[in-house]
Formats: structure tokens, sequence, C-alpha cells
């Protein structure tokens, strides 16, 4: 990439502002003082100096936020709050993506990155990485419906799901339970209780594959991942 690319996204000013920082010597190149912005660099293995201090060029973020509901899991939106409005302005830089979405009043784990590749990886159809969720359920939860939902249910367009394990934590007039899904149908589910003639008043995502979301992470909050976490991704 571009050297004045690279410090402008890092911080160091505006594009205008880091050519004036270029010419005027404070930048160097693998020890080399570079004034010209147009220089490609290689953040990967080329070491770059800002006034004698390493400039730490990091290709992937990987975040892990508690999704709040009323917020949409997109990048931009002309009139709601997407979920990169709730990040400091540090990570705007970065591209930054959600990993799959859910439902504007879906609360909980969402994963933002840049890493297209882990990405693809966590969403492809094949890999059926595992998605739990706690949902609050109107009406009474029923074990036709775990045994249902064990053999799959069909959706309103006829697709019919995967095995999915549903255990009743309480059931009641409104019943309490967690839901495991090892695939992403779009309002999936709300539309698999549906299918057994239920309705999900509240839906949080508290698990997507090895990672689990942190207690710690009020709705709104976000934090970095974990260099373990992420290897437990790959
Ligand atoms: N299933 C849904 O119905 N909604 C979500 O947000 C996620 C899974």
């Amino acid at each position: 990439m571009r050297l004045d690319k690279l410090l402008a996204n890092m911080g160091y000013g505006s594009r205008k502002e880091v050519k004036k920082w270029l010419k005027a010597g404070v930048v160097t190149v693998n020890g080399s003082v570079v004034q010209d912005g147009k220089t490609q660099v290689d953040p990967d293995t080329d070491h770059v100096q800002f006034q004698g201090v390493t400039v730490e060029y990091r290709p992937y973020i990987y975040l892990m936020l508690n999704k709040p509901q009323g917020v949409i899991s997109a990048t931009e939106d002309a009139s709601h709050t997407t979920v990169l409005d709730l990040l400091d302005p540090e990570y705007l830089i970065y591209d930054l993506f959600p990993v799959g979405r859910l439902d504007k009043d879906t609360e909980g784990l969402l994963l933002l990155t840049n890493d297209g590749k882990l990405s693809h990886a966590l969403l492809s159809p094949r890999r059926h990485v595992p998605k739990v969720y706690y949902a609050e359920i109107e009406g009474i939860v029923t074990d036709e419906d775990v045994d249902a939902f064990k053999s799959g249910v069909t959706l309103d367009d006829g697709y019919h799901t995967l095995p999915a394990e549903l255990h009743i934590i309480d059931s009641g007039e409104q019943s309490r339970v967690e839901l495991t899904i090892v695939e992403g149908k779009f309002h999936q589910v709300k539309r698999m209780f549906e299918a057994v003639g239920k309705r999900v008043i509240y839906l949080k995502r508290t698990k997507m594959g090895p990672l689990a979301l942190d207690a710690h992470l009020e709705p709104g909050e976000y934090r970095e991942l974990t260099e373990e976490e992420v290897q437990l991704l790959q």
C-alpha cells in the first residue's frame, strides 16, 4: 500500500498533514528516509518508523460486540444506527464489517472484523458452525417442540431445517429456552418457532462456534478478541 495511506490510516494525520511530515524527513522505511508518499510499502515486511518510533500496522482486527437492540448489522445506513456507529473512531480506519447478521431487535454476540477469509469460513453453509441463542417465547414450549427441532422443522418457504438442539430452561405462559442451530437462514430462530406455532419475544446470541459472548460486555459494548480466541476461530 502507499506510504501516505498507511500513515493516514494509522492516525498520523490527514493525507495533507502526512505529506508535510514526509517532506520534513521524519519517516523512514527500512532505515532510510522516504519523502515520497506514493512509495509502496508492505506493512507486513517493511519496517516503517515515524520520528524514530515503529509504526505498528495491524492488518486484521477482531472485535466481539454485544449488539444492542435497535441497531442494524450493516456498515452504513441512511436512517438507522449501525454497529459501526458504536465503535471508537480509531477502529474506523480498518474497514470492519459484521460477520453475518443479527436482526435489529436481536441482541448479543456479533463479530466485527476485516478478515474476509475468516468471515467466509464462519458463515460457510458447509462448515455448520453452531450458533447458540437464548430466547424468550410467548407460550409453553414443550418436549414435542424439542423433538420437532431435533428432526428439523419446515419453514414458511418450504425449507426443512437441519437438526437443532432445543433446551427448555423453563416453560410457562412465557418460556425461556436455549437453541443451538448450525445454519443461518434469514430470521431462522423466529421462523423455526413460528413453524411450531410460537412467537419469539426476546432473542440474544450467546455463542458462535467456539466463541462465547463475554458476560462483562453490556449491550453496546465491545472488546478486541484475545489471540487465543482468534486462534480458536481459525
Ligand atoms: N434468528 C433470528 O430469527 N434472528 C436473528 O437475529 C438471528 C437468528
